[in-house]
């Protein structure tokens, strides 16, 4: 195999790296970044004085590197090289290669701001601005200042702007290694095609009917697409009338997939056998698949944006922008001349995409993030001034600091409280760390770590089947009035059930269940517990097992704990409407999720007051994960939503610098209008 192009330049890294504390290195996605500089590091003696972290944006990425270099370094996974990603952890003593996502180098900072553990610390990907990243990249320029005689900073990227990065820290040298690409030839659609997932696969097979051998890659938005795609895909390969000289071999790829089946894309095609890669935009930078001769671009890719005016989550599917255009063209000339079918007119391409991808700093909510800096407690980090790449909007920052301020995170000048302190020390959103804290208070810890745990594992949805007949399965779901308590209930009730069938895997499949997710969903359980009992040195109660206990009929103190968790997520039912209205500093109308067990209720009525996990906006804006809350419960919010002053939470009075610029942006109070419908409606 060729050397990768990192390796030919060894002695420049190490030589630019030894003579400044921060470097930022430019290589095109495959030369060897994520792979390579920590082991070159290592050579060279980096790990005698800390071991070297090297942060990735996602999960999955942090996995599969690490396994790679273990197995290059000759090392047991978990022993010289490990990684650590949120409820999962693969280090030991040893470790001096340590791969961990993003986020949790940021939870290590909480713990030891300093980050002693560490001599080098890559924040890898840097291209992917992902939310955590521009956090850490803040945070790294305090952190040299501090360390700047034992910590090297390395800033290493496939596509990222490097001059922008080298000004953020004060001129800082920038290494571009030079790829190996091939020349890659594009081909644009005439038009857009009506549905681009039957024109990538008339396209991919194709390809495999006229084409010489060479892998395909094709980028899909998602994990349903790329399933359907699969499956179709093998289907019509089978039943291919103009055969092709070679079989073909389907694969998909994307951040979901179980360990076993993301290791099958790395190993090269069998005898004269095509490869067709059905991915996410995972395979853009992330994950380097070698041996892609054909790419087809669908032009699409899916974002989770967050608008802080509404409060609502979209997951929309959205077009790429020319930087990641460039990205997936560039996977098929890695190793010989290539292709790139565009399915768009070049149009579209110059016209139409933006430069780069807008940085998830600018539409994600901020409220983990504020809360993680308030808990930095650094005297001089206003959160308003933090030195950010990019900055947030005011409004982000601002709608974040009312968020927190309503779940008692900080107080009503923005000071951080006890609980907030407390919420910063678990590796949860805000709502769920604060739902737990309160369920300790009322002795329901126990079922609020199982809500928690059913959330963080993504089983969010339980196919609800109305009017069914399925006897076992309404035995289940049903409590014993009749109707339901909300979505959080059900999936304690859904967890409860596999306890008592003793962790069956067969009853996960009868109930439609993914057996992996829920061996998930009990492995946090079990980690959450034992932080909880950490951090309240071991006076929480939690029962050992779930089984035998006499629960509340109506989960009163689990629904009172979500209704504090969540008491910025707050609606209230519209009498002549057929809907709910949100609570709070912005009021809208909105729908319980139809695949809500609250739809389901047996006589049709609806709660009057509920807190919602998401507010996320498809058709309509829709509530998910509901559940049902007193109405005494929710008053008190109400209180101190009456309260709430934006100037006293940003503390920009006290700096007067801001003030003028902040009576720019944010309305009075007074303005709101909300607070006072609020009141005309108790
Ligand atoms: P970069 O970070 O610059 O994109 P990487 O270090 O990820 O590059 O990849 C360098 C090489 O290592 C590529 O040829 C890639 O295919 C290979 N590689 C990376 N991860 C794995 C893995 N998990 N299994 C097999 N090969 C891998």
């Amino acid at each position: 195999m060729a050397v990768l192009p990192i390796l030919r330049f060894e002695d420049k890294i190490v030589e630019a790296v030894e003579k400044n504390p921060v470097v930022v290195i430019i290589g095109e996605t495959g030369s060897g970044k994520s792979t390579q500089l920590s082991q070159i590091l290592r050579r060279r003696g980096y790990t005698r004085s800390g071991a070297i972290a090297i942060t990735q944006p996602r999960r999955v990425a942090a996995v599969s590197v690490s396994r790679r270099v273990a197995l290059e370094v000759g090392a047991q996974l978990g022993e010289e090289v490990g990684y650590a990603i949120r409820f999962e952890d693969r280090t030991s003593d040893k470790t001096c290669i340590k791969y961990l996502t993003d986020g949790v180098l940021l939870r290590e900072s909480l713990s030891n701001p300093r980050l002693d553990q560490y001599s080098v610390i890559i924040l890898d990907e840097a291209h992917e601005r992902s939310l955590n990243t521009d956090i850490l990249l803040g945070l790294m320029k305090r952190l040299v200042k501090m360390r700047s005689s034992n910590l090297k900073v390395l800033i290493t990227s496939a596509t990222l702007d490097g001059v922008k990065v080298s000004k953020f820290f004060s001129d800082c040298p920038i290494l571009n290694v030079p790829g190996q690409l091939f020349p890659v030839e594009k081909l644009y659609s005439s038009e857009r095609p009506k549905n681009y997932i039957d024109s990538s696969m008339r396209t991919a097979l194709d390809i495999h009917s006229r084409e010489p051998p060479g892998d395909i890659l094709i980028f899909m938005t998602g994990q349903d697409e790329i399933e359907k795609m699969v499956s179709k895909l093998e289907e019509k390969i089978q039943n291919l009338e103009e055969g092709s000289c070679m079989d073909a071999l389907v694969l998909p790829l994307h951040g979901s997939l179980p360990p076993e089946m993301q290791v099958r894309v790395f190993s090269p095609a069998p005898q004269n056998c095509r490869r067709i890669i059905v991915a996410t935009n995972i395979a853009e930078t992330s994950l380097t698949v070698d041996g892609i001769v054909y790419v087809i671009d669908t032009g699409y890719v899916k974002q989770r944006q967050y608008n802080p005016s509404t409060g609502m989550y979209s997951l929309d599917v959205v077009q790429i922008s020319r930087v990641q255009a460039d990205q997936r063209a560039g996977r098929a000339g890695r190793t010989c001349p290539g292709k790139c079918y565009r399915l768009y007119p070049s149009s579209v391409y110059y016209e139409e995409f933006l430069d780069a991808t807008v940085p998830e700093i600018q539409r994600s909510s901020l409220t983990g993030s504020v809360l993680y800096l308030k808990s930095l407690n650094l005297p001089d980090i206003d959160i308003l001034k933090f030195d950010f790449l990019d900055s947030p909007s005011r409004e982000s920052l601002a709608d974040a600091l009312r968020q927190l301020y309503l779940i008692d995170a900080i107080d009503e000048n923005g000071m951080i409280t006890h609980v907030g302190r407390t919420m910063a020390e678990l590796p949860l959103e805000p709502s769920l760390s604060r739902t737990l804290i309160e369920a300790n208070e009322l002795g329901c810890l126990s079922q609020a770590l199982t809500v928690v745990a059913m959330l963080s594992a993504e089983i969010t949805h339980f196919p609800i089947q109305r009017n069914t007949k399925d006897k076992k399965r309404k035995q289940v779901l049903q409590l014993p009035d009749g109707s339901y308590w909300g979505d959080p209930i059900l999936l304690l009730q859904i967890y409860e059930s596999w306890d008592r069938s003793d962790y069956d895997p067969d009853w996960c499949i009868e109930q439609n269940l993914q057996v992996r997710n829920m061996k998930f969903a009990k492995d946090v359980r079990k980690q959450l517990s034992l932080i909880m009992k950490k951090i309240s040195k071991g006076t929480v109660d939690i029962q050992s097992s779930l089984r035998h206990k006499i629960v509340e009929q109506d989960y009163r103190g689990l629904r009172r704990a979500l209704c504090r968790g969540y008491g910025n997520q707050l609606a209230e039912r519209m009498l002549h409407h057929n809907g709910f209205r949100t609570l709070g500093y912005r009021s809208q109308l909105v729908q319980v999720h139809p695949s809500s067990v609250l739809e389901a209720n047996e006589d049709g009525r609806l709660p009057d007051y509920v807190v919602y996990h998401e507010l996320i906006s498809t058709s309509r804006p829709f509530m998910r994960n509901v559940c049902a809350v007193d109405m005494s419960w929710v008053i008190p919010i109400l209180k101190k939503l009456e309260k709430m002053d934006i100037y006293k939470l940003s503390g920009a009075l006290e700096s007067g610098k801001i003030e003028q610029e902040e009576n720019k942006q944010l309305p009075p109070p007074s303005a709101e209008g909300n607070s006072k419908s609020i009141g005309d409606s108790m």
